[in-house]
This record gives structure tokens, sequence and C-alpha cells, in this order.
């Protein structure tokens, strides 16, 4: 039962006890919470910070996997789901900002955007995400993310409210570095006006408008992934040394090409240099899990996606502890075949 409680300031959050977590994400599954919290505000967020000390909060809980067992904490989701252009249009900038609240959804945002001529979600729009789950996970497809438009960020930290500019944010590959006990209240992104259309991306299919590219990457998502309950991509992508790729590998794997040109290019072998001195490449997990022959494999109401390999769906009556034992199988069998460790992109809430 919902349970409004005022804070001593007037403010509101909405609670609701013992909650059911297989209602409130993507994958259907999980038992339940000690306590649900719905918080407006910085002070509502302070109310709901002194229920527990064992707590998490949630965007739209499409990278979680909660536990059979539940969750013996306060599960806490920030309810501000306004947006609003922050500079108004202004002839001789290139760039319009648009503040968007934690609790925006990421695929609505990304279309109201792209109707209105901007470019800079158009890759977005079928990532089941809020903003402030998008942020810390750097949420991201067809070659865009969020590191490469959010301009600032606005974070709860030890109780107070602080600006973060983009190269504070600690953004990598699907990671942020904000910490479990921030909390995102909303980012300023920064767009593009669709006659700015020049860059590495877009200069590919510059005839599009935003809204013509959102749908589309919405086709070929459509086409490329399973429907049912799940999280998304479980596992990153892997990233190895170049010379640790020894060709019987990449035979394996079918990655017939692995010249520099191929590499560097928007393929799913992509080349990028990090932090070493060698080169390194990236190969989706899809591959590994795919040349392992598990597609299709099943534990309980769990299956690995005949579709896409990356994909485990809730088929129905899925526990969580069916899709872990999944998980740790591809894992397994991954790491026997090719002697890598698959690291998972879901999260696992204990
Ligand atoms: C069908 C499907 C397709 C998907 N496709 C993609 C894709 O193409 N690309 C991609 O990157 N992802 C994809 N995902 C995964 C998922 O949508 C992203 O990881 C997304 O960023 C998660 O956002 P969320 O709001 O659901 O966050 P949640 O899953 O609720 O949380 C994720 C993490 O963010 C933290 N968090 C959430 N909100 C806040 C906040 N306000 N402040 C601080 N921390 C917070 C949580 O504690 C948790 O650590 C897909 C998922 C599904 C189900």
């Amino acid at each position: 039962m919902s349970q409004i409680l005022n804070s001593g300031k007037g403010t509101k959050i909405e609670l609701i006890q013992n909650a059911d977590l297989s209602a409130l994400c993507t994958y259907g599954v999980g038992g339940r919470a000690k306590r649900l919290v719905f918080a407006r505000c910085t002070d509502g967020l302070n109310q709901a910070l002194g229920l527990d000390d064992n707590w998490i909060v949630i965007g739209n809980a499409s990278k979680l996997l909660f536990l059979d067992s539940g969750f013996d904490g306060t599960i806490i989701a920030t309810k501000d789901d306004k947006y609003f252009f922050k500079t108004q249009k202004d002839d001789k900038s290139d760039f319009e900002f648009v503040y968007a609240g934690a609790g925006v959804k990421l695929p609505l945002l990304a279309r109201q955007m792209c109707k209105a001529g901007l470019y800079g979600l158009e890759w977005a729009g079928g990532i089941p995400a809020l903003i402030g789950g998008a942020v810390k996970m750097n949420a991201g497809a067809h070659g865009g993310d969020m590191a490469t438009v959010v301009k600032s960020v606005d974070v709860f930290k030890n109780g107070k409210k602080i600006v973060l500019t983009n190269c504070r944010c600690g953004f990598g590959y699907r990671q942020s570095g904000f910490e479990r006990s921030d909390i995102i209240l909303g980012a300023t992104l920064q767009l593009k006006r669709a006659s700015q259309n020049q860059s590495d991306k877009m200069v590919i299919e510059k005839t599009k408008s935003p809204l013509e590219l959102l749908n589309f990457y919405n086709k070929k998502r459509a086409l490329a992934q399973p429907k049912g309950k799940s999280c998304g991509s479980v596992f990153k992508a892997v990233t190895l040394n170049k010379s640790d790729l020894n060709h019987s590998v990449a035979n394996l794997l079918k990655l017939d090409d692995l010249k520099p040109k191929r590499l560097s290019g928007q393929n799913d072998i992509k080349a990028f240099n990090g932090q070493s001195a060698e080169p390194t490449i990236q190969i989706p997990a899809w591959k590994f899990i795919d040349a392992c022959n598990l597609k299709g494999t099943q534990i309980g109401g769990a299956i690995v996606s005949k579709i896409h390999a990356n994909f485990i769906i809730n088929s129905g009556n899925a526990k969580s502890d069916d899709i872990i034992s999944l998980i740790n199988l591809v894992k397994s069998q991954v790491y026997d075949k090719f002697s890598i460790k698959l690291l998972q992109e879901v999260i696992i809430v204990d």
C-alpha cells in the first residue's frame, strides 16, 4: 500500500512497503524490497535516505537483476520527469541546451528532441532508460552515447547538490565515475541544430533528418533484437590487445578481416587507442557466445535468445536464479573455449 509522508519542510515522498520488485524491472523477476520510495526533490531525497542505511537508487531498472530473495533495504526512485530548454534559440550558436530531470524517459526525450530538429539523441530512441540511469551507465548505441551529449550533471552528493561538468563524470564504455551513493538529479545536454549536421557519424547519413535517423535506428534495432523481458545486453563487449587476438580465435569468431583499415571503421570490430601503447580491439560479446553454440540454451524460464546471443530472456516464468545460472553457464563455456572472462553489464542487486 502506498503512503504519502511529509517532511519537516512540507516535502512529500511516496512510500510503498514490501514492494514487488518484479513489477519494477524490465526483467520481470525479483522478490520484495522492504521499501520503495519515490522522491521528487533534494529534501525528499534527504528524507528517503534517513529511512535506511541500505539503499539503492534506480531509474527504469532496465539494467538491474533483482534477486528472488528480494532486497532488504530501500529502493529510491527519483520522480523528476521535467525537461526544458535552458537557452533561447540563438541564431549565432550551433548548439541548444536542454535540461532533463533524472526521471525523464530517454526514448521520449530523444523523440521530442529529434522532432524539434536537434541532433545528438537520435541513437537513443530504443533504450528503455531514464536519464539518471542512462547517465550513470553511459548508455549508448549506433555510435552515440550519453558522454557525447552531456554538458553537465546535477548530483546529490553527501547531502547537497553539486554540478559536475562532463570531464568530471568519469565516462567510459558503458560506465561512469559516479559512486553508488551519488544520486543523479538531472543532466544538461548539448544538442546540435539540424543545419550543423557535421559530425563524423552523420557524414555517412547526412541527408537524414534527426527524426528520420531515429526511426531508421529503431527499425534496425527491431530487426536485430529480441522481444520479451530482458535487460538488453548481459555482457560487455570484450576489449583485447590486438596481439592477444590470434588467428584461431579470429577464425572461430568469424572475424574475417583484421586489417587496421577495417578495425578503425564503424564496424562491429572497433579499434581505439586506450591507455596502453598497444592498440586494442573491441569484440561484441555475442560473437563469443554464438561461437559456443549457446543460442537457445535454457535454464528454467531463462533462455539465451535465438536472435541475439547476448540477450538472456525471461520467457515468462523465469526466476532470478535461472537467469544467474544461465549467466554463469555462458561465462564458463566462453572461458573454456576462448580463455576469455566475459564481464557482466547487467547489475545484480544484492
Ligand atoms: C530491451 C533493452 C534494450 C537495451 N538497449 C540498450 C542499448 O542499446 N544501449 C545501452 O547502453 N543500454 C541498453 N539497455 C540497457 C539499459 O537500458 C541501460 O543500461 C540504461 O542506461 C539503464 O537505465 P535505467 O534508467 O533503467 O537504470 P537502472 O537499470 O535503474 O540502473 C542502472 C544503474 O544506474 C544507477 N542509477 C539509476 N538511476 C540513477 C540516478 N538517478 N542516480 C544515480 N544512479 C542511478 C542504478 O543504481 C544502477 O547502478 C537495454 C535494455 C533493454 C531492456
